[in-house]
Protein backbone atom coordinates (compact mmCIF):
# COMPACT_ATOMS: atom_id res chain seq x y z
CA UNK A 1 0.00 0.00 0.00
CA UNK A 2 1.53 3.38 0.70
CA UNK A 3 4.83 3.77 0.28
CA UNK A 4 4.98 7.16 1.50
CA UNK A 5 8.52 6.67 2.43
CA UNK A 6 9.28 6.77 -1.06
CA UNK A 7 7.54 10.10 -2.23
CA UNK A 8 9.55 12.89 -2.91
CA UNK A 9 9.24 15.58 0.13
CA UNK A 10 8.69 19.34 -0.16
CA UNK A 11 9.06 21.67 2.38
CA UNK A 12 7.08 25.05 2.52
CA UNK A 13 9.38 27.43 3.84
CA UNK A 14 9.06 30.91 5.05
CA UNK A 15 8.95 33.74 7.95
CA UNK A 16 5.80 33.52 10.67
CA UNK A 17 2.88 35.22 8.63
CA UNK A 18 3.40 34.95 5.20
CA UNK A 19 0.70 32.25 4.78
CA UNK A 20 2.70 28.93 5.08
CA UNK A 21 -0.08 26.71 6.99
CA UNK A 22 -2.81 28.16 4.97
CA UNK A 23 -1.19 27.30 1.62
CA UNK A 24 -0.23 23.63 3.42
CA UNK A 25 -4.08 23.98 4.70
CA UNK A 26 -5.15 24.32 1.46
CA UNK A 27 -3.10 21.94 -0.47
CA UNK A 28 -4.50 19.22 1.76
CA UNK A 29 -7.95 20.17 2.11
CA UNK A 30 -8.66 19.58 -1.75
CA UNK A 31 -7.37 16.24 -1.11
CA UNK A 32 -9.82 15.71 1.06
CA UNK A 33 -12.87 16.38 -1.29
CA UNK A 34 -10.66 14.61 -3.65
CA UNK A 35 -9.68 11.30 -2.59
CA UNK A 36 -11.78 11.21 0.48
CA UNK A 37 -10.24 8.26 2.49
CA UNK A 38 -8.34 6.87 0.30
CA UNK A 39 -5.21 4.86 1.72
CA UNK A 40 -2.25 7.11 1.86
CA UNK A 41 -3.91 10.41 2.23
CA UNK A 42 -3.78 10.20 5.40
CA UNK A 43 -2.30 13.47 7.05
CA UNK A 44 -0.78 15.10 10.33
CA UNK A 45 -0.31 18.73 11.03
CA UNK A 46 2.35 19.32 9.48
CA UNK A 47 2.84 16.55 6.89
CA UNK A 48 0.50 15.28 4.39
CA UNK A 49 0.60 13.32 0.22
CA UNK A 50 -0.72 15.45 -2.40
CA UNK A 51 -1.89 14.03 -5.02
CA UNK A 52 -1.76 16.03 -8.63
CA UNK A 53 -2.14 15.15 -12.06
CA UNK A 54 -1.87 11.26 -11.08
CA UNK A 55 1.03 11.71 -8.93
CA UNK A 56 1.84 11.67 -5.40
CA UNK A 57 4.18 14.13 -3.83
CA UNK A 58 4.79 14.48 0.64
CA UNK A 59 4.11 18.46 1.63
CA UNK A 60 5.97 19.07 4.97
CA UNK A 61 4.65 22.42 6.70
CA UNK A 62 7.91 23.81 8.41
CA UNK A 63 6.22 26.07 10.45
CA UNK A 64 7.79 29.65 11.62
CA UNK A 65 11.63 29.95 10.12
CA UNK A 66 13.86 32.98 10.27
CA UNK A 67 17.63 34.07 10.64
CA UNK A 68 17.55 35.80 13.96
CA UNK A 69 15.61 33.72 16.46
CA UNK A 70 14.50 36.22 19.48
CA UNK A 71 14.75 32.93 22.24
CA UNK A 72 15.58 30.00 22.86
CA UNK A 73 11.90 28.46 21.64
CA UNK A 74 12.62 30.29 18.75
CA UNK A 75 15.37 28.84 18.25
CA UNK A 76 14.93 25.49 18.78
CA UNK A 77 11.93 26.12 16.16
CA UNK A 78 13.91 27.32 13.37
CA UNK A 79 16.34 24.45 13.93
CA UNK A 80 13.28 22.20 13.34
CA UNK A 81 12.51 24.00 9.95
CA UNK A 82 16.45 23.38 9.28
CA UNK A 83 16.02 19.88 9.95
CA UNK A 84 12.73 19.66 7.48
CA UNK A 85 14.69 21.69 4.84
CA UNK A 86 17.94 19.46 5.51
CA UNK A 87 15.28 16.40 4.87
CA UNK A 88 13.42 17.59 1.23
CA UNK A 89 14.00 17.07 -1.96
CA UNK A 90 12.53 20.41 -2.94
CA UNK A 91 11.86 23.70 -1.08
CA UNK A 92 8.83 26.14 -1.59
CA UNK A 93 9.79 29.48 -0.30
CA UNK A 94 7.21 31.84 0.36
CA UNK A 95 6.83 35.44 0.78
CA UNK A 96 4.17 38.64 1.76
CA UNK A 97 3.15 39.74 -2.09
CA UNK A 98 1.10 42.42 0.11
CA UNK A 99 4.03 43.45 2.53
CA UNK A 100 7.18 43.33 -0.13
CA UNK A 101 10.11 41.64 0.16
CA UNK A 102 12.06 42.12 3.74
CA UNK A 103 15.49 41.63 4.73
CA UNK A 104 14.56 38.87 6.59
CA UNK A 105 13.36 37.00 3.14
CA UNK A 106 16.41 37.84 1.96
CA UNK A 107 18.83 36.63 4.74
CA UNK A 108 16.53 33.01 4.61
CA UNK A 109 16.92 33.41 0.66
CA UNK A 110 20.72 32.93 1.55
CA UNK A 111 20.49 30.40 3.35
CA UNK A 112 18.33 28.29 1.11
CA UNK A 113 20.70 28.72 -1.71
CA UNK A 114 23.32 27.06 0.30
CA UNK A 115 21.01 24.28 0.23
CA UNK A 116 21.68 23.37 -3.66
CA UNK A 117 18.01 22.23 -3.59
CA UNK A 118 15.49 23.25 -6.36
CA UNK A 119 13.36 26.66 -4.70
CA UNK A 120 10.07 27.58 -5.83
CA UNK A 121 9.75 31.02 -5.41
CA UNK A 122 6.30 32.25 -4.49
CA UNK A 123 4.25 35.39 -3.05
CA UNK A 124 1.30 34.58 -1.55
CA UNK A 125 -2.05 37.35 -0.64
CA UNK A 126 -1.89 38.25 -4.04
CA UNK A 127 -5.05 38.75 -3.82
CA UNK A 128 -5.74 41.40 -6.87
CA UNK A 129 -4.26 42.44 -10.40
CA UNK A 130 -3.16 45.40 -8.83
CA UNK A 131 -1.04 43.32 -6.28
CA UNK A 132 0.20 40.70 -8.39
CA UNK A 133 1.20 44.04 -11.00
CA UNK A 134 3.53 45.21 -7.84
CA UNK A 135 5.58 40.84 -8.09
CA UNK A 136 7.59 43.06 -11.25
CA UNK A 137 9.12 46.06 -8.91
CA UNK A 138 12.68 46.04 -8.88
CA UNK A 139 12.31 44.97 -5.13
CA UNK A 140 11.83 41.44 -6.05
CA UNK A 141 14.84 40.99 -8.88
CA UNK A 142 17.20 41.20 -6.02
CA UNK A 143 16.24 37.02 -5.04
CA UNK A 144 18.59 34.65 -6.81
CA UNK A 145 15.83 32.68 -8.17
CA UNK A 146 13.88 34.91 -10.82
CA UNK A 147 10.76 36.53 -10.17
CA UNK A 148 7.95 35.52 -7.69
CA UNK A 149 4.82 32.90 -8.84
CA UNK A 150 2.05 35.36 -7.11
CA UNK A 151 -0.79 33.02 -5.69
CA UNK A 152 -3.43 33.53 -3.01
CA UNK A 153 -4.09 30.67 -0.84
CA UNK A 154 -7.08 32.26 0.56
CA UNK A 155 -8.91 32.39 -2.35
CA UNK A 156 -7.43 29.01 -3.35
CA UNK A 157 -5.60 30.49 -6.58
CA UNK A 158 -2.69 29.18 -8.15
CA UNK A 159 -2.07 26.23 -6.15
CA UNK A 160 -2.42 24.08 -8.79
CA UNK A 161 0.22 26.43 -10.82
CA UNK A 162 2.41 26.32 -7.49
CA UNK A 163 1.94 21.91 -8.16
CA UNK A 164 2.96 22.59 -11.73
CA UNK A 165 6.16 24.82 -11.14
CA UNK A 166 7.00 21.90 -8.36
CA UNK A 167 7.01 19.05 -10.04
CA UNK A 168 8.57 20.72 -12.87
CA UNK A 169 11.33 21.10 -10.47
CA UNK A 170 11.28 17.26 -8.98
CA UNK A 171 11.63 15.62 -12.46
CA UNK A 172 14.16 18.39 -13.46
CA UNK A 173 16.12 16.61 -10.57
CA UNK A 174 15.25 13.11 -11.12
CA UNK A 175 12.83 12.88 -8.04
CA UNK A 176 10.11 11.75 -9.72
CA UNK A 177 6.53 11.83 -8.23
CA UNK A 178 4.98 9.12 -7.24
CA UNK A 179 2.75 7.03 -9.46
CA UNK A 180 -0.78 7.03 -8.17
CA UNK A 181 -0.43 2.95 -8.64
CA UNK A 182 2.40 3.10 -5.77
CA UNK A 183 0.53 4.32 -3.43
CA UNK A 184 -3.13 3.49 -3.97
CA UNK A 185 -3.55 -0.67 -4.96
CA UNK A 186 -5.37 -1.02 -8.13
CA UNK A 187 -8.49 -3.26 -6.71
CA UNK A 188 -9.95 -4.95 -9.83
CA UNK A 189 -12.92 -7.41 -9.82
CA UNK A 190 -14.21 -9.81 -12.67
CA UNK A 191 -18.00 -9.45 -13.12
CA UNK A 192 -20.45 -11.52 -15.81
CA UNK A 193 -23.35 -14.07 -15.89
CA UNK A 194 -22.92 -17.99 -15.34
CA UNK A 195 -20.28 -19.51 -17.92
CA UNK A 196 -19.23 -16.65 -19.94
CA UNK A 197 -15.27 -17.71 -18.42
CA UNK A 198 -14.92 -15.39 -15.41
CA UNK A 199 -12.97 -18.04 -12.80
CA UNK A 200 -11.15 -19.14 -16.47
CA UNK A 201 -10.48 -15.73 -16.92
CA UNK A 202 -8.86 -15.20 -13.19
CA UNK A 203 -6.70 -18.21 -13.42
CA UNK A 204 -5.23 -16.88 -16.63
CA UNK A 205 -4.81 -13.59 -14.73
CA UNK A 206 -3.46 -15.39 -11.64
CA UNK A 207 -1.21 -17.59 -14.07
CA UNK A 208 2.06 -19.43 -13.08
CA UNK A 209 4.66 -16.21 -13.46
CA UNK A 210 2.18 -13.89 -11.84
CA UNK A 211 3.85 -13.50 -7.61
CA UNK A 212 0.87 -13.66 -4.98
CA UNK A 213 1.19 -12.33 -2.16
CA UNK A 214 -1.39 -12.83 0.09
CA UNK A 215 -0.09 -11.52 3.15
CA UNK A 216 0.38 -7.96 2.86
CA UNK A 217 -1.33 -5.68 5.39
CA UNK A 218 -4.18 -3.95 3.76
CA UNK A 219 -6.86 -2.29 4.78
CA UNK A 220 -9.40 -2.82 2.02
CA UNK A 221 -8.47 -5.97 1.10
CA UNK A 222 -11.08 -9.11 2.51
CA UNK A 223 -10.86 -12.36 2.98
CA UNK A 224 -11.70 -13.53 -0.37
CA UNK A 225 -9.68 -10.93 -2.00
CA UNK A 226 -5.88 -11.90 -3.61
CA UNK A 227 -2.77 -9.59 -4.26
CA UNK A 228 -0.65 -10.14 -6.82
CA UNK A 229 2.12 -8.46 -8.63
CA UNK A 230 2.49 -7.66 -11.95
CA UNK A 231 5.62 -6.05 -13.19
CA UNK A 232 6.16 -4.80 -9.86
CA UNK A 233 2.64 -3.01 -9.57
CA UNK A 234 0.17 -4.86 -6.98
CA UNK A 235 -2.95 -5.73 -7.93
CA UNK A 236 -5.85 -6.95 -5.38
CA UNK A 237 -8.51 -8.78 -7.14
CA UNK A 238 -11.73 -8.92 -5.32
CA UNK A 239 -13.73 -11.93 -4.26
CA UNK A 240 -11.61 -14.63 -5.72
CA UNK A 241 -13.28 -17.17 -3.17
CA UNK A 242 -12.06 -20.77 -4.40
CA UNK A 243 -10.05 -19.57 -7.27
CA UNK A 244 -7.10 -22.26 -7.29
CA UNK A 245 -3.72 -20.46 -5.45
CA UNK A 246 -1.13 -22.74 -7.42
CA UNK A 247 -0.25 -25.45 -9.74
CA UNK A 248 -0.58 -27.95 -7.14
CA UNK A 249 -4.39 -27.83 -6.31
CA UNK A 250 -6.33 -28.95 -8.48
CA UNK A 251 -8.54 -25.73 -10.05
CA UNK A 252 -11.53 -25.67 -8.22
CA UNK A 253 -14.43 -23.65 -10.31
CA UNK A 254 -16.44 -21.32 -8.12
CA UNK A 255 -18.87 -19.23 -9.87
CA UNK A 256 -19.47 -15.36 -8.60
CA UNK A 257 -23.09 -15.80 -9.37
CA UNK A 258 -23.22 -18.05 -6.37
CA UNK A 259 -22.12 -15.93 -3.78
CA UNK A 260 -25.38 -14.02 -4.51
CA UNK A 261 -26.56 -10.35 -6.13
CA UNK A 262 -25.51 -8.39 -3.10
CA UNK A 263 -22.26 -9.82 -3.05
CA UNK A 264 -21.53 -8.71 -7.05
CA UNK A 265 -22.94 -5.22 -6.24
CA UNK A 266 -20.01 -4.57 -3.31
CA UNK A 267 -17.41 -6.26 -5.27
CA UNK A 268 -18.25 -3.84 -7.95
CA UNK A 269 -18.62 -1.02 -5.52
CA UNK A 270 -15.05 -2.29 -4.11
CA UNK A 271 -13.75 -1.95 -7.05
CA UNK A 272 -11.65 0.46 -9.26
CA UNK A 273 -12.07 -1.15 -12.30
CA UNK A 274 -14.45 -4.17 -13.08
CA UNK A 275 -13.70 -6.29 -16.18
CA UNK A 276 -17.22 -7.24 -17.64
CA UNK A 277 -16.93 -10.45 -19.10
CA UNK A 278 -19.19 -11.45 -21.67
CA UNK A 279 -19.49 -14.48 -24.12
CA UNK A 280 -18.43 -13.81 -27.63
CA UNK A 281 -19.97 -16.56 -28.78
CA UNK A 282 -23.21 -15.77 -28.04
CA UNK A 283 -26.19 -13.24 -28.12
CA UNK A 284 -25.89 -10.43 -25.80
CA UNK A 285 -29.12 -11.40 -22.94
CA UNK A 286 -31.05 -9.64 -20.24
CA UNK A 287 -28.94 -10.61 -17.76
CA UNK A 288 -26.10 -9.14 -19.30
CA UNK A 289 -27.75 -5.98 -19.92
CA UNK A 290 -28.82 -5.80 -16.09
CA UNK A 291 -25.11 -5.77 -14.69
CA UNK A 292 -24.34 -3.23 -17.00
CA UNK A 293 -26.89 -0.92 -15.89
CA UNK A 294 -25.41 -2.12 -12.16
CA UNK A 295 -21.96 -1.10 -13.39
CA UNK A 296 -23.26 2.20 -14.64
CA UNK A 297 -24.87 2.46 -11.14
CA UNK A 298 -21.64 1.78 -8.83
CA UNK A 299 -19.35 4.18 -10.30
CA UNK A 300 -16.63 2.11 -11.62
CA UNK A 301 -14.70 2.18 -14.47
CA UNK A 302 -15.20 -1.13 -16.95
CA UNK A 303 -13.39 -2.97 -19.36
CA UNK A 304 -15.50 -4.80 -21.22
CA UNK A 305 -14.18 -8.93 -21.88
CA UNK A 306 -15.88 -9.87 -24.98
CA UNK A 307 -14.11 -13.80 -24.24
CA UNK A 308 -14.26 -16.88 -26.08
CA UNK A 309 -12.89 -15.05 -29.33
CA UNK A 310 -11.46 -18.43 -30.21
CA UNK A 311 -15.24 -19.94 -30.86
CA UNK A 312 -15.34 -17.07 -33.54
CA UNK A 313 -14.72 -19.20 -36.98
CA UNK A 314 -12.92 -17.59 -39.99
CA UNK A 315 -12.22 -14.37 -38.50
CA UNK A 316 -10.58 -11.77 -40.86
CA UNK A 317 -9.98 -7.82 -40.29
CA UNK A 318 -13.58 -6.77 -40.14
CA UNK A 319 -14.75 -9.66 -38.19
CA UNK A 320 -13.84 -7.79 -34.74
CA UNK A 321 -15.55 -4.22 -36.07
CA UNK A 322 -18.64 -6.12 -36.81
CA UNK A 323 -18.52 -7.32 -33.21
CA UNK A 324 -17.42 -4.00 -31.69
CA UNK A 325 -20.44 -2.56 -33.59
CA UNK A 326 -23.04 -5.12 -32.13
CA UNK A 327 -21.46 -4.85 -28.11
CA UNK A 328 -21.75 -0.57 -28.93
CA UNK A 329 -25.46 -1.16 -29.97
CA UNK A 330 -26.23 -3.49 -27.01
CA UNK A 331 -24.37 -1.56 -24.45
CA UNK A 332 -24.88 1.93 -25.21
CA UNK A 333 -24.53 3.05 -21.57
CA UNK A 334 -21.29 1.66 -20.88
CA UNK A 335 -19.76 3.60 -24.68
CA UNK A 336 -16.79 5.08 -22.51
CA UNK A 337 -15.31 1.15 -21.98
CA UNK A 338 -12.86 -0.27 -24.13
CA UNK A 339 -13.71 -3.76 -25.27
CA UNK A 340 -10.92 -6.72 -25.35
CA UNK A 341 -11.14 -9.36 -27.41
CA UNK A 342 -10.04 -12.39 -25.57
CA UNK A 343 -9.68 -16.14 -25.22
CA UNK A 344 -9.30 -16.80 -21.07
CA UNK A 345 -9.05 -20.50 -22.47
CA UNK A 346 -5.74 -19.78 -25.09
CA UNK A 347 -4.49 -16.71 -22.46
CA UNK A 348 -4.83 -14.67 -25.92
CA UNK A 349 -4.80 -11.10 -25.07
CA UNK A 350 -5.05 -11.78 -21.40
CA UNK A 351 -1.70 -10.19 -20.23
CA UNK A 352 -2.65 -7.00 -22.29
CA UNK A 353 -5.39 -6.74 -19.57
CA UNK A 354 -3.00 -5.20 -17.10
CA UNK A 355 -1.50 -2.53 -19.40
CA UNK A 356 -5.58 -1.44 -20.23
CA UNK A 357 -6.41 -1.75 -16.31
CA UNK A 358 -3.31 0.28 -15.56
CA UNK A 359 -4.48 2.92 -18.49
CA UNK A 360 -8.43 2.86 -16.71
CA UNK A 361 -7.26 3.20 -13.32
CA UNK A 362 -5.02 5.74 -13.85
CA UNK A 363 -8.10 7.71 -15.89
CA UNK A 364 -10.11 7.28 -12.52
CA UNK A 365 -7.70 10.48 -11.09
CA UNK A 366 -7.71 12.56 -14.22
CA UNK A 367 -7.08 15.98 -12.74
CA UNK A 368 -7.64 19.07 -14.30
CA UNK A 369 -6.72 22.40 -12.58
CA UNK A 370 -8.60 25.13 -12.16
CA UNK A 371 -7.65 27.20 -15.14
CA UNK A 372 -8.17 24.02 -17.14
CA UNK A 373 -11.42 23.77 -15.72
CA UNK A 374 -12.30 27.20 -16.58
CA UNK A 375 -10.68 27.13 -20.06
CA UNK A 376 -12.64 23.91 -21.22
CA UNK A 377 -15.82 25.46 -19.84
CA UNK A 378 -14.78 28.94 -22.09
CA UNK A 379 -14.59 26.77 -25.29
CA UNK A 380 -17.65 24.51 -24.60
CA UNK A 381 -20.08 27.22 -24.65
CA UNK A 382 -18.85 28.52 -27.32
CA UNK A 383 -19.27 25.74 -29.73
CA UNK A 384 -22.24 24.99 -27.95
CA UNK A 385 -24.88 27.63 -25.75
CA UNK A 386 -26.02 25.83 -22.69
CA UNK A 387 -29.28 24.40 -23.62
CA UNK A 388 -32.69 25.27 -22.16
CA UNK A 389 -34.15 22.60 -19.64
CA UNK A 390 -37.65 23.21 -17.67
CA UNK A 391 -37.22 26.60 -17.18
CA UNK A 392 -38.35 30.13 -19.62
CA UNK A 393 -34.91 31.69 -18.92
CA UNK A 394 -31.43 30.40 -20.97
CA UNK A 395 -29.41 28.76 -18.45
CA UNK A 396 -26.27 30.67 -17.97
CA UNK A 397 -22.99 28.62 -16.35
CA UNK A 398 -21.02 30.45 -13.61
CA UNK A 399 -18.67 28.40 -13.28
CA UNK A 400 -17.38 24.34 -13.76
CA UNK A 401 -14.87 22.89 -11.58
CA UNK A 402 -13.53 19.11 -10.85
CA UNK A 403 -14.29 18.75 -7.17
CA UNK A 404 -13.52 15.16 -6.79
CA UNK A 405 -11.71 12.63 -8.09
CA UNK A 406 -12.20 8.13 -8.54
CA UNK A 407 -14.36 8.60 -10.36
CA UNK A 408 -13.82 12.24 -11.92
CA UNK A 409 -16.64 14.24 -10.72
CA UNK A 410 -17.14 17.92 -11.63
CA UNK A 411 -19.72 20.52 -10.17
CA UNK A 412 -21.03 23.14 -13.02
CA UNK A 413 -22.45 25.76 -11.01
CA UNK A 414 -25.71 28.13 -13.02
CA UNK A 415 -27.34 31.32 -12.23
CA UNK A 416 -30.77 29.84 -12.34
CA UNK A 417 -32.51 28.60 -9.48
CA UNK A 418 -32.98 24.97 -10.91
CA UNK A 419 -31.01 22.59 -11.26
CA UNK A 420 -33.28 21.40 -14.93
CA UNK A 421 -33.16 24.53 -15.94
CA UNK A 422 -30.43 23.25 -17.82
CA UNK A 423 -31.50 20.48 -20.47
CA UNK A 424 -29.75 16.85 -19.37
CA UNK A 425 -28.41 17.05 -22.76
CA UNK A 426 -25.91 19.59 -22.52
CA UNK A 427 -24.27 17.39 -19.87
CA UNK A 428 -23.54 14.47 -22.17
CA UNK A 429 -22.26 17.10 -24.81
CA UNK A 430 -19.73 18.41 -21.74
CA UNK A 431 -18.73 14.76 -21.02
CA UNK A 432 -17.96 13.54 -24.22
CA UNK A 433 -16.44 16.71 -25.36
CA UNK A 434 -14.34 16.31 -21.57
CA UNK A 435 -13.33 12.13 -22.98
CA UNK A 436 -12.39 14.07 -26.31
CA UNK A 437 -9.63 16.19 -24.67
CA UNK A 438 -8.31 14.63 -21.48
CA UNK A 439 -7.91 10.81 -20.37
CA UNK A 440 -10.94 9.50 -19.22
CA UNK A 441 -10.58 6.05 -20.96
CA UNK A 442 -12.98 3.26 -19.06
CA UNK A 443 -13.89 5.95 -16.72
CA UNK A 444 -17.24 7.26 -15.66
CA UNK A 445 -17.72 11.35 -15.80
CA UNK A 446 -20.25 12.91 -13.54
CA UNK A 447 -21.14 15.99 -13.61
CA UNK A 448 -23.14 17.73 -10.71
CA UNK A 449 -25.17 20.58 -11.04
CA UNK A 450 -25.68 23.44 -8.66
CA UNK A 451 -28.17 26.22 -9.28
CA UNK A 452 -27.69 28.73 -7.37
CA UNK A 453 -29.20 28.95 -3.56
CA UNK A 454 -31.52 31.91 -2.62
CA UNK A 455 -29.57 34.83 -1.35
CA UNK A 456 -26.58 33.42 -2.64
CA UNK A 457 -24.90 35.95 -4.80
CA UNK A 458 -22.53 34.74 -7.38
P1 LIG B 1 -17.74 -18.61 -15.11
O1 LIG B 1 -18.98 -19.28 -14.72
O2 LIG B 1 -18.03 -17.29 -15.71
O3 LIG B 1 -16.70 -18.53 -14.05
O4 LIG B 1 -17.14 -19.47 -16.35
P2 LIG B 1 -15.98 -20.55 -16.37
O5 LIG B 1 -14.66 -19.89 -16.27
O6 LIG B 1 -16.26 -21.62 -15.42
O7 LIG B 1 -16.13 -21.08 -17.86
C1 LIG B 1 -17.31 -21.70 -18.32
C2 LIG B 1 -16.94 -22.63 -19.47
O8 LIG B 1 -16.43 -21.88 -20.57
C3 LIG B 1 -15.85 -23.61 -19.10
O9 LIG B 1 -16.14 -24.85 -19.73
C4 LIG B 1 -14.59 -22.98 -19.70
O10 LIG B 1 -13.62 -23.94 -20.01
C5 LIG B 1 -15.14 -22.31 -20.92
N1 LIG B 1 -14.34 -21.13 -21.31
C6 LIG B 1 -13.95 -20.11 -20.54
N2 LIG B 1 -13.26 -19.20 -21.27
C7 LIG B 1 -13.21 -19.68 -22.52
C8 LIG B 1 -12.64 -19.19 -23.74
O11 LIG B 1 -12.01 -18.14 -23.84
N3 LIG B 1 -12.82 -19.96 -24.85
C9 LIG B 1 -13.49 -21.13 -24.81
N4 LIG B 1 -13.62 -21.79 -25.94
N5 LIG B 1 -14.06 -21.59 -23.70
C10 LIG B 1 -13.92 -20.91 -22.56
Amino acid sequence: MARTSSLPVVAIVGRTNVGKSTIFNRLLQEQKSLVSSMPGTTRDRFEGNVLWRGHFVRIVDTGGFGTKPVDDLEKAMFEQARQAIREADALVFVTDAQVGPQDEDKLIAQELIQTKKPIIFIANKADNATIRGTLEDAAWHRFPFGLPLGICANQNSGLGDLLDRVYEELERIGKQPADVQDVITTRVAVIGRPNVGKSTLLNSLLGEKRFITSATAHTTREPNDTDITVNEKVYTLIDTAGIRRSNRVAQKKVALENLGVEKTIDAMKRAHVVLFVIDISEEVNAQDKHLAGELTKAGVSVIMIANKWDLIPDKDPETINAFETYLRAHFPMLSYAPIVFTSAMTGQRVPHLFEVIDLVFKSRFTQLSKAECKEFIGRAILRHQPSRGRGVQHPKITSFEETSLNPPTFTLHIRQSREDALNPSYLHFLSNLLRDQYEFQGTPIRIEVAARKKHHTT
